[in-house]
């Protein structure tokens, strides 16, 4: 007989113990293995953490204990879920990220496999379940049913799959009778989209000979590769993939977000065929489950993906590659709050692996450690073929005799350019960093802001399905026609999205063809692709989103690139804000000029003399680097301080404040001079999931200092009845 100690997964992630079960038959073979358990009267699926084998009988371990210990019901697995090496590195993440090991397991893996209770049920396959609508009548749907339900209308048919994240909310449309579900049957690899692209490796040009051997020759462990826009850092890692997999290792290659880079995809899986492995976000339960097993069993070498995708159990890891390691979703933004950065770091420390780290406009964290030699700088100065950057005018916005009577939106100066590019039969790309068709509506007689209940700020108003919509927690509403407060039936219009810049492009290009990226057009999966394989193939001339449009495309015909109000991001409170609005402006612009035609770029901007405008206008990382480094000095921020968010959760907001100045005053006593604690009262809490959070924002210079005390902190804190609180460390 054994007592298995057993990790389950329960509400409050919070609790990181384990319970302790018998197996009479000794029917589990080793840790890491899913059981079936009973817990609360209700079958579980539980993660054995640990075995102990025991001579006693039944009584003596029941009466040794103050309670009745029961028996396992089944045991799932034969072989543990996790290599030796995942395990060990899940308690590595567990320790620094402060996290409970079972919120670590989530996030390591696929949905099929994750110690969960709707692990019981087996993802269907072959056959793939879809709504439509039944019911012309919207009567009695709330707001938010609404919304999908305008959507489901819109599209006549959809995958339930691809409306995973608004479950609930299409069951409760099936109940009410509004849609209805049938099957149709489907291949089971969903087709991607690919595109066109030569397989052949290009030749490496003398710069990029120099990176790969300087790469290859040294023994250092982490790498940045500095590489301006359109500069080939894609056939870097190509040769370097290759290079790692004739040398028989495998070989991980990040990207921020798998739908937006179907082009790299592509060509991953031209050069690389059967040896690769893509760890798509669009894949069902099942395909991810099928991918995860492929990559396990060794057939699959090189395996493209987002974030997560650093777990994926890769055996004889030789080198990890992070494009656009710059880019904010990187970092999870849930426990166990983990930056894929870092933890490809404690992977290739465990495999005696590379890391290679690439971006245009690396985050300043990275760039400070390539400066201080912790990283190894690689750089690529020149774009291919010594093609000039592009061109750039940029635009002051306040200046009213920019524009003129046909449009406030669009600048002379662009609207020429968009002309003049349009003539020459060459694509456009315009970046505007908002959604939705306006992005306040206020009434003209009492100034009445429809606003969000939750978060207190303007909803925006989206013409495609007639809503007022929260860009922060989600909330919806209807959009009404009179003012709530004095009854006025004249509102105001103001500010302007993506939606709305599309119908202006129309109306002064009447026969120019559009396509618009953002993310709600990405709620339906698969439309990322699509759009920007259209898009590729110029099946359209001028392509108009937010930031998505900005992220590493590679499109030879697109030699304008407009930014609209390029300073949205400035406003912003964060820390990071000029170097987003930075960064933004830089890489849209980078996505002009990259092929034989050369390239220029438009920024319109309220702000022309701000340091993150004007630098990323001329394409001058180096500037941009020492001026904000000065700024983050001065205010104490990463990375002259390394800094960690607590969070604080309550279900009102009443005594969210007070209860946050409390704690904030008990940390700062604990932590006394080892640390800097903050929390700014003026700004109204974050909304989310259902709760309302304050942060409280913890600057230091050494975690090792800090973190016995922040460990004890939240141990007290998990006693609280009305309080979550979690842990971000390394927040941003
Ligand atoms: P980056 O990621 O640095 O912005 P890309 O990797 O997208 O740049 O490369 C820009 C363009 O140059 C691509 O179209 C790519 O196919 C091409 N390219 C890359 N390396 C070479 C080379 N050695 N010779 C010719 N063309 C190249
Ligand atoms: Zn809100």
């Amino acid at each position: 007989m054994q007592i298995a100690e057993i990790l389950i997964e329960r509400k409050a992630l919070a609790l990181d113990r384990t319970f302790s079960y018998l197996d009479k038959d000794d029917a589990i073979k080793s840790i890491g293995v899913r059981v079936i358990v009973t817990f609360n009267n209700a079958k579980v699926v539980g993660y054995v953490t640990n075995l102990k084998k025991t001579n006693l009988s039944e009584e003596e371990i029941n009466k040794n204990s103050n309670f009745i210990m029961k028996n396992i019901d089944e045991v799932i697995d034969v072989k543990p879920l996790l290599s030796e090496e995942l395990l060990s590195l899940a308690y590595e993440i567990k320790d620094y990220y402060v996290s409970p090991l079972i919120s670590v397991l989530q996030a390591m893996l696929p949905p099929s496999l994750k110690p969960k209770k709707s692990a019981l049920k087996k993802p269907k396959i072959h056959y793939a379940t879809y709504v439509h609508v039944i019911d012309k009548s919207e009567d009695n749907l709330s707001a938010k049913q609404k919304e999908i339900y305008r959507l489901i209308a819109r599209e006549k048919e959809i995958k339930m799959r691809d409306l995973m994240n608004h479950l609930s909310i299409v069951n409760t449309l099936i109940k009410l009778g509004k849609i209805e579900k049938f099957s149709k049957e489907e291949l089971r690899l969903a087709k991607d989209e690919i595109f066109s692209v030569q397989d052949k490796p290009h030749l490496l040009n003398e710069e990029q000979k120099l990176v790969v051997d300087e790469f290859l020759n040294s023994k250092d462990m982490t790498y940045l590769l500095y590489g301006v826009t359109g500069s080939g850092k894609t056939e870097v890692y190509l040769h370097l993939a290759k290079y790692y997999l004739d040398h028989g290792k495998s070989v991980l290659f990040l990207v921020p977000e798998i739908s937006l880079t179907p082009l790299m995809v592509s060509y991953f899986k031209k050069r690389f065929a059967k040896n690769v492995a893509i760890l798509h976000s669009d894949l069902s339960e099942a395909e991810k489950y099928d991918e995860y097993r492929h990559i396990a069993s060794g057939e699959a070498r090189i395996v493209v993906g987002a974030r997560s995708a650093i777990f994926a159990p890769l055996k004889n890891l030789g080198l990890i590659i992070l494009d656009e390691e710059h880019v904010e979703s990187y970092k999870q933004d849930s426990l166990p709050f983990y930056h894929a950065r870092d933890v490809a770091i404690m992977r290739a420390r465990r495999n005696g692996a590379k890391v290679l780290l690439g971006s245009a406009t690396p985050s300043l964290e990275s760039f400070a450690r390539a400066y201080r030699k912790v990283y190894h700088l690689l750089v690529l100065k020149h774009r291919i073929n010594h093609i000039n950057l592009p061109k750039t005018t940029i635009v002051d916005s306040s200046d009213p005799y920019v524009y003129d009577h046909k449009s406030v939106i669009l600048s002379k100066v662009l609207r020429n350019k968009i002309s003049q590019t349009l003539a020459r039969r060459e694509q456009v790309i315009l970046l505007l960093n908002r959604r939705g068709f306006a992005s306040r509506i206020e009434c003209r007689r009492c100034g009445h802001v429809f606003v969000c209940p939750n978060c207190h700020i303007p909803l925006v108003y989206h013409t495609l399905d007639q809503m007022l919509k929260c860009h922060h927690c989600g909330y919806v509403e209807e959009k009404i026609d009179y003012c709530p407060d004095c009854g006025y039936d004249h509102l105001s219009v103001l500010g302007f999205g993506t939606e709305r810049l599309e119908e202006e492009v129309k109306k002064l290009f009447p026969n120019v063809r559009t396509l618009r990226l953002d993310k709600d057009v990405a709620t339906k999966r698969g439309n990322v692709s699509k759009i920007l394989k259209e898009f590729f193939e110029e099946k359209a001339d001028i392509l108009i989103g937010t930031q998505m449009v900005a992220k590493g495309h590679d499109f030879a015909k697109v030699t304008l690139v407009g930014v609209i109000n390029a300073d949205i991001g400035l406003a912003f409170s964060s820390y990071r804000s000029a170097e987003s609005c930075f960064e933004l402006v830089m890489q849209a612009i980078g996505r002009a000029g990259r092929s034989k035609l050369s390239g220029e770029a438009v920024i319109q901007t309220y702000n022309p003399n701000h340091y993150a405008i004007s630098c990323g206008a001329r394409q001058d990382y180096d500037k941009f680097y020492v001026q904000e480094m000065k700024v983050r000095k001065v205010m104490n921020n990463p990375p002259f301080y390394f800094q960690s968010a607590l969070y604080i959760e309550m279900e009102t907001k009443d005594d969210l404040y007070s209860v946050a100045m409390k704690l904030k005053e008990m940390l700062e006593e604990e932590l006394d001079a080892k640390a800097i604690v903050t929390f700014d009262e003026s700004e109204e809490p974050l909304f989310i999931n259902g709760r309302f959070r304050v942060s409280l924002i913890i600057k230091y210079k050494d975690f090792s200092k800090v973190k016995p005390t922040l460990v004890e902190f939240l141990e007290k804190l998990k006693n609280r009845r009305k309080v979550v609180a979690f842990l971000d460390v390394d927040a941003l």
